[in-house]
């Protein structure tokens, strides 16, 4: 008989090592691990020591002899109109192609690669490139601009940088070029190259000696053949930098072997994926989930993945569900945000094609919203799986765990913890640990942290230790920073992150909470409340909210503001009524669809928002202000 999710997640934190070997079974080592878990530094891990291996091996090669043939990238693009199907065979040549160029600009064992790159194959080929010679890539989200890019450049000082002459967003052409040449103008650290993929889209200046286009270097290398370099299952894979509040950016380090050990455990596990399956995640390559499940896991599980640049809504809402139909899409990965942007058309957009492909969907980012769960649910009729997790994860935290044992759905929880991770919700101001069913506290994770997470900042193991480990009083675990609480049957909710929590005169409230209250109102499609400073009461709730419907004239805005109001009175109590309803066009969010809330908090309160490079559309605050 098949053990059940409890007596599963007991054995991988008890007998740790034990259920980490069975689980290191799951991919190739060039030479296999001599210890499973080293913990004798915590809160360092070390995972499989003495293994060896190579992520691109086990994403690619070891498929070859029985998938060779079978689809493994299908890149779209609505922007282009373009849309091309790589199979293992011809993803595995152009990705030695990449390393041979990368080889031929002097990329070696160790050196970092920026990729600063849209969502298109070459991107792909040069995160596979990298790992295949034990490089460490750093990709940079395509939507951050020169000073953000800057940064990360002098952070992880590469040897190469990786781009495109441009992007494009529902029609707009981005040029990257002048951005990172303006980058490069404004950092320390000088790469020794750069390569560019020309799409035609935007015009490039060259500069001579240091920048090369991939076509005429790839010309070079049509046949190249460049076996992968073993590494050792620590060293890192890549580095990925957290959209920080704090000036200095957070590059959160990646290994190998844990990491790949830990994607290909998820593949069957979490999400239930099998070889030949197609994967369509939504998210970018440039953030922890399009590293983990765009790329790696499905590749590692021999899976076709969908690589797709984009909006979800053009040329019409239909979009991504008449992919699901072509390609027959099992898996479908997405966030919350996205949804929420779809509720805005017809629900017909969706169901008007055949999703009978599709097994689930999972939603992750961000709390999911129970009004935008059971929409998306009627709508395209399939489950509906929020699953929780960070950066510094690289995978999830809490989901259901089908693949163990099928796991019922609670709306508004992303499920119980996940095998490996051994999660506790901590008193804040105490460090006790809360027990109890109901208990609000700190969600932390006792270490060591699983294979796959996070291992150190790069180049401050100490910022590591002081950001992550020590915020508790008393004890050493790591800090989510989200609010969590627990339901008698191991459910956790998560409450929003432990700087959102607001204190409206004594009480405390998570905005959350209230977010969600608002979100039920038939004529609301959006919102975000955050607290603000209030003379009277420490704080004030404050609610921004988009309409599903135009909503002219103050009259009108003051009639639904008192609906909403009333809603909130009659589901949460006048305690957590917000001081004001404000209504907006939009809310202000990072690319990857992040509510900005400082940034909201900031505005309302009078101060100066700070850094607004990963915001999607700054003119958006403009609006807030003036409606304050
Ligand atoms: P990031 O590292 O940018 O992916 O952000 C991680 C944060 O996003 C977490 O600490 C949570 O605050 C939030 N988050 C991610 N997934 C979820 C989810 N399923 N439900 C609620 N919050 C989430």
């Amino acid at each position: 008989m098949p053990p059940s999710f409890n007596d599963f997640h007991c054995r991988s934190i008890e007998e740790r090592d034990a259920f980490w070997a069975e689980q290191a079974g799951r991919i190739d080592w060039h030479v296999p691990p001599r210890q499973i878990c080293d913990y004798s530094n915590p809160p360092f891990a070390r995972w499989f020591v003495g293994g060896q291996t190579n992520l691109c091996h086990n994403a690619l090669d070891r498929h070859l002899a029985e998938h060779g043939e079978q689809n493994a990238l299908i890149a779209i693009s609505t922007e282009t109109n373009s849309e091309k199907v790589y199979s293992y065979r011809e993803l595995h040549a152009e990705v030695q192609r990449m390393a041979a160029v990368m080889q031929s600009l002097g990329v070696e064992k160790g050196d970092r690669v920026q990729i600063y790159m849209p969502m298109i194959a070459e991107a792909v080929f040069a995160m596979l490139a990298c790992v295949r010679l034990g490089a460490i890539h750093s990709v940079v989200f395509g939507g951050f601009a020169s000073g953000s890019l800057a940064s990360r450049i002098d952070d992880a000082e590469p040897k190469l940088i990786v781009s495109a002459d441009a992007g494009s967003r529902g029609g707009r052409v981005v040029a990257y070029k002048p951005l990172l040449d303006e980058a490069l103008r404004l950092c320390k650290h000088r790469p020794a190259a750069v390569l560019m993929v020309d799409r035609g889209l935007a015009p490039m200046e060259m500069q001579q000696g240091r920048d090369h286009g991939w076509a005429e270097r790839r010309a070079a290398f049509l046949d190249a053949q460049v076996a992968c370099t073993w590494v050792e299952a620590t060293d890192p894979s890549y580095t990925l930098y957290t959209s920080g509040t704090t000036g200095k950016p957070k590059g959160v380090q990646r290994d190998t072997g844990g990491y790949t050990v830990a994607l290909a455990a998820s593949m069957p596990l979490i999400f239930g994926g099998e070889p030949g399956q197609t994967f369509f995640c939504t998210s970018d390559i440039g953030w922890v989930v399009g590293h983990s499940y765009i790329i790696y896991a499905p590749l590692i599980a021999g899976m076709a993945t969908v690589l797709y640049e984009g909006l979800p809504v053009r040329p019409d809402a239909g979009i991504w569900w008449s992919i699901v139909e072509k390609y027959k899409v099992t898996h479908m990965f997405s966030a919350p945000t996205a949804i929420r942007v779809l509720k805005k058309h017809d629900a017909d957009y969706l169901s008007r094609h055949d999703l009978s492909s599709l097994k689930a969907l999972w939603l992750a980012g961000e709390p999911l919203d129970e009004p935008t769960a059971q929409w998306i649910s009627k709508a395209i009729n399939k489950p509906i799986i929020d699953n929780y997790w960070q950066t510094e994860t690289g995978w999830p935290i809490m989901t259901l765990c089908n693949g163990v044992q099928p796991q019922a759905t609670r709306f508004g929880s992303p499920g119980k913890a996940v095998y490996g991770y051994n999660v506790k919700l901590i008193d804040e101001s105490t460090g006790e640990e809360l027990t109890g069913a109901g208990q609000k506290g700190v969600l932390a994770i006792d270490g060591p942290l699983p294979p796959g997470c996070m291992q150190t900042v790069w180049r401050d193991d100490q910022r590591f230790v002081n950001t992550y480990w020590k915020s508790i009083p008393g004890r050493m675990i790591y800090s989510t920073f989200d609010w969590g609480v627990r339901d008698e049957d191991g459910y956790y909710f998560i409450l929003g992150r432990t700087d959102d929590v607001i204190n409206v005169a004594g009480h405390r409230l998570g905005t959350r909470e209230i977010e969600e209250c608002i979100c039920a109102h038939a004529r609301v499609a959006e919102v975000a409340v955050v607290g603000v400073a209030d003379a009277l009461k420490g704080q004030a709730a404050l609610a921004f909210a988009v309409t599903r419907d135009a909503l002219e004239g103050e009259q009108a805005r003051k009639a639904l503001e008192a609906d909403v109001m009333k809603l909130v009175d009659a589901r949460l109590g006048a305690v957590a009524r917000p001081s004001r309803v404000i209504f907006v066009s939009a809310l202000p969010k990072t690319r990857s669809g992040k509510l900005l809330r400082r940034a909201m908090q900031a505005v309302a309160e009078g101060r100066d928002p700070g850094d607004l490079s990963t915001m999607e559309d700054p003119a958006v605050l403009a609006q807030i202000q003036a409606r304050l």
